[in-house]
């Protein structure tokens, strides 16, 4: 399947010069959805998961299906005073000012061997700061894997030294 064929490009949104890339269009189409899940799992088909994370919103809605087709659990990463139990907070710097996320203290074992699942990377700062979540409460990356890449950005640079996959391709 073009799975590039099924990501709606929105120009202009959130804000003008952004060419946004809407894989609602991914999900609302079982056959292109079940598609992505499947190729998503096939890339890590050779290594030992222990458990799947994701960021809100959007990498929930891919790695919570890909943690029930492997029988493993998942665990959400959230923006701050969501999560209700104890959490571990990173903050990190955008353009303008900072922003956080957060994952409960509990959530991964040390040892873990940890999928970091989302459904674009843009920069890096998002998927790195999870990166960090995971690894301060002990788990092993094992691979981040992504449904879009926008190569231009350069986000691979910024997650050196870790397995990064995506399935399409932007500029
Ligand atoms: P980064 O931190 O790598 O710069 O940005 C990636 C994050 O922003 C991801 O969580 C992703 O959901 C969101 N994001 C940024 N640009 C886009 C886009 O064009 N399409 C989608 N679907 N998400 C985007």
């Amino acid at each position: 399947m073009d799975l590039k064929e099924k990501i709606r490009v929105i120009e202009d949104f959130p804000k003008v010069g952004i060419s946004f890339k809407d894989i609602t269009t991914i999900l609302d189409d079982g056959e292109a959805f079940k598609y992505t899940i499947d190729s998503l799992i096939d890339l890590v088909k050779d290594e030992k998961i222990d458990i799947v994370v994701g960021p809100e919103a959007r990498g929930f809605l891919l790695g919570a299906p890909i943690a029930y087709a492997l029988g493993i659990g998942f665990i959400p990463v959230r923006k701050p005073g969501k999560l209700p139990g104890d959490t571990l907070r990173y903050e990190y710097a955008l353009e303008y000012g900072n922003d956080a996320l957060e994952i409960h203290k509990d959530a991964i074992k040390p040892g873990q061997r940890v999928l970091i699942v989302d459904d674009l990377l843009a920069t890096g700062g998002t998927i790195a700061s999870v990166a960090k979540l995971v690894e301060q409460l002990g788990g092993e990356v094992v691979a981040m894997n992504f449904v879009v890449e926008l190569t231009g950005l350069k986000g691979r640079d910024k997650l050196e030294g870790y397995k990064v996959n995506s399935l399409v391709q932007y500029e």
